[in-house]
């Protein structure tokens, strides 16, 4: 197991498959993104061979993630190898669900164990105001075949944005009364190019929390209050699923952080919010041994930041969210 130099255990890689996207969500990307062009992405057989690098070191959790990963060609052969690499245990993605429908019977026969999918509004008009192009009944279809293919326990992501969907968490969180699924409440984040949405209409926790149980009663902490990877998780009585809320600007989970970061073009990040970064496709392609591989993780983890510097005001401009995965 790879340690930074704070004592955190890092096992947890969240690999980008491409920065390319079917939808354009405001608090994301620019409606005119330009996405890069193939020959700069990690190749298949890349992924393939830097994750047996990292599972080499003790990493056994991988997420994969985007821009939208289901685009990416041959993602169910990817998600094939890389779930029979040894020593990785559990295989996930986030997903904006658009390709479920199609892709989720074949995702769960090639090895992938869980999704995540990103749905911030079940009214179809604010739906596509927020995504650009989105239409809700893909997401919903898609969800519904992750249930069938067994992609379980179901989580679903809702970035809050003040004027788009903030009245939404009411109708998002009532999905747990019938659905066995976590619906998790996301705090806006700003990044490159930070827009004024993204740094004015954030909407703190505190106030999803106050809103959720104006309208359905308290909420009772899951877990004894521990949090469950970066939500801290809440139940409503008799509900089947549960609600969970992810402050990364107002409470940050730093202490427990065990991740790193690969971005599509081979660039490991250690911290979402942090601009430090290192190169490890250019020494793979340029033939580095498997020895000087090893070192440059192992030294890019110990040297991990220690958190981000969003509540003085800091924000990492060299990339948007969806270069690096979120
Ligand atoms: N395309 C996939 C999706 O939307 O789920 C995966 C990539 S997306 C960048 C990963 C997650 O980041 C999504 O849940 C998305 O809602 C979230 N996200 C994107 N921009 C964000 C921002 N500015 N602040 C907080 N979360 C954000
Ligand atoms: Fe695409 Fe996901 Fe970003 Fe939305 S949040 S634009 S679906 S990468």
């Amino acid at each position: 197991m790879a340690f930074d130099r704070f004592g955190r255990p890092i096992h947890y890689l969240r690999i980008s498959l491409t920065d390319h996207c079917n939808l354009r969500c405001l608090y994301c990307m620019p409606e005119d993104m330009t996405f890069r062009p193939n020959a700069e992405m990690m190749q298949d057989d890349e992924i393939l061979l830097l994750t047996r690098l990292f599972a080499g070191l003790g990493f056994d959790k991988i997420r994969l993630t985007g821009g939208e990963p289901t685009v990416r060609a041959n993602v169910v052969e990817i998600v094939r190898g890389i779930a029979s690499t040894p020593g990785i245990r559990t295989v996930t993605m986030t997903t904006n669900g658009v390709l479920l429908s199609k892709l989720a019977g074949p995702l769960a026969g090639s090895g992938l164990k869980r999704v995540n999918v990103s749905m911030d509004s079940l009214d179809p008009a604010k739906f596509k105001r927020l995504t650009r192009y989105g239409d809700i009944e893909d997401v919903w279809e898609g969800i519904l075949a992750a249930e069938q293919a067994g992609l379980t326990p179901i989580k679903l992501n809702a970035v809050v944005v003040r004027g788009y969907n903030e009245e939404d968490v009411v109708s998002l969180a009532r999905l747990t009364l019938e659905h066995p699924w976590q619906v998790r409440f996301i705090e806006m984040m700003p990044f490159g190019g930070a827009t004024a949405l993204q740094t004015g209409q954030m909407v703190r926790a505190e106030e999803m929390i106050g809103r959720v149980e104006q309208a359905f009663g308290p909420l009772t902490p899951v877990n004894g209050g521990k949090l469950d990877g970066e939500a801290r998780v809440f139940h409503l009585s008799n509900a089947k699923g549960d609600i969970g809320f992810i402050s990364s600007v107002t409470a940050p989970f730093c202490a427990d952080c065990t991740r790193a970061r690969l971005t599509a073009d081979g660039i490991l990040r250690m911290c979402l919010l942090r601009e430090f970064e290192i190169d490890l496709l250019t020494p793979l392609r340029k033939g580095a041994s498997l020895e000087e591989m090893r070192s440059l993780v192992l030294e890019a983890v110990w040297n991990k930041p220690w958190g981000h510097g969003l509540a003085e005001g800091e924000i990492a401009v060299n990339r948007v969210m969806s270069e690096i995965g979120g």
